[in-house]
This record gives structure tokens, C-alpha cells and sequence, in this order.
């Protein structure tokens, strides 16, 4: 089993996406993308990445392919095949069992779409039975601002979400939200990351820097 995250370090390429970015869908060149993937599949075998659109819809993976599925959640039962989930602030979601294992990409319409809890009922179907989740580093409550009507919208559906800037303005903590979703369907959540994309210059953060490459929470069976 592997549950693993990057971060900005051990890559080739430059500027804005200095180093390792493995997102092939954010302006970077792609001969550096692509080196970049081999590095990372040196380490950790063949890697079956996901286009990833904000959406609930599931993949299972039977065998990687350089056609990357449109899904933001991908789980495979077969070992030996790495997952990714690529990011730049929102959580790098990693589910294991002994019968399954997922990466699911979970950022505030994912929360509110519950792709996490969907994951877990197919990896359910697949005959897992005790899942734990990783949380992977992703923006914290008190970075993550947002407008009122976006605050509005999560916190009647998630009040755990509630959250302040330090200057006092509207956030929303999606960790936390998506830690007690989990523990709901009685998922033990064995870690959820500390560092923040936003204040770790070691990460890609897409609100810090805009122009930024993508890190990923990895796992295999
Ligand atoms: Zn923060």
C-alpha cells in the first residue's frame, strides 16, 4: 500500500511551475510535464491520472491509460496501479481499504455534490470493508475566503464549515466539513494534512499564484 503526496519539489520545470508539476492542463510546457510523470512513475509505477472537472462522476480503473477519464474520483481493486489526484488548494482526498483503494478530488462543489461519500459507496460495492481516508495539504479555514453568497450556500448544507479570516471576513474550512461527512458514514480519517497550499511555499496554491502547477495525493493497492 502506498499513500503518498508531492509537492513543488524534484521536478524539471520552470518559473511558475517550478518543479514538479504533474498538471498537463495548466500552460506548462509539455516535454517538462511529461518528465516530470516518468519521475514520478520511476517511484511509484505505472499512474493513471483523471481529468478532473468538479463534478460526482467515479471511475474505476481496470488498467492505466495515457487517456485520462473525465471523473474526479478514480478507484481501482487491482494492486500495483497508482492513482492520482491532481491540486492546487483544494483536498487530495486518498481512501484505502484491503479490498480498494481511491483518490478523490474534493474542493467546495465536491463537497457539496458529496463525490467523497459516492466514492465510498462504490468502493463499498467493490466489498470494502473497513476504508480509512487521508487528507492530503489543501487551503485551510482561515485562507480559504470566500463571498457571502458562497459562504451562505455551503454553511446551510455544511455549518461545520464556518470559518473566519484572520481579518474577520467569510471562509469556509472544507477539511473539517469533509472529515465529519467521512466519519458519518463511519470512514476512520487517519490523518488530514496540516500544511496549507497557501501559506507552504513548498506547494502550488492557484489562489496564492494563479499561474501554478498542480501536486497530487498518489495511493496503490
Ligand atoms: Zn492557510
Amino acid at each position: 500500500m502506498l499513500v503518498t503526496f508531492t509537492d513543488r519539489r524534484g521536478g524539471v520545470s520552470q518559473g511558475a511551475y517550478s518543479s514538479l508539476n504533474l498538471g498537463d492542463h495548466v500552460g506548462d510546457a509539455s516535454a517538462d510535464v511529461l518528465h516530470n510523470r516518468q519521475i514520478i512513475e520511476a517511484l511509484h509505477g505505472p499512474v493513471q491520472f483523471m481529468s478532473q472537472v468538479h463534478g460526482d462522476r467515479i471511475a474505476v480503473i481496470e488498467a492505466t491509460s495515457k487517456q485520462a477519464p473525465t471523473a474526479d474520483a478514480l478507484i481501482t481493486g487491482i494492486s500495483g496501479i497508482t492513482l492520482a489526484v491532481m491540486v492546487a488548494d483544494f483536498i487530495p482526498l486518498i481512501l484505502t481499504s484491503h479490498e480498494a483503494v481511491a483518490a478523490v478530488h474534493v474542493g467546495r462543489r465536491g463537497l457539496l455534490n458529496q463525490v467523497a461519500l459516492k466514492t465510498v459507496e462504490v468502493m463499498r460495492e467493490m466489498g470494502a470493508s473497513e476504508i480509512s481516508a487521508t487528507l492530503g495539504p489543501a487551503i485551510c479555514g482561515s485562507c480559504y475566503e470566500v463571498t457571502a453568497d458562497i459562504y451562505r450556500e455551503v454553511i446551510t448544507q455544511y455549518p461545520l464549515a464556518d470559518s473566519r479570516t484572520s481579518s474577520g471576513s467569510f471562509a469556509l474550512d472544507l477539511p473539517k466539513a469533509l472529515t465529519a461527512d467521512l466519519q458519518s458514514v463511519g470512514i476512520s480519517v487517519k490523518s488530514v494534512q496540516s500544511r496549507c497550499t497557501i501559506e507552504d511555499s513548498d506547494l502550488f496554491s492557484y489562489r496564492r499564484d494563479g499561474v501554478t502547477g498542480r501536486q497530487a495525493g498518489l495511493v496503490r493497492l
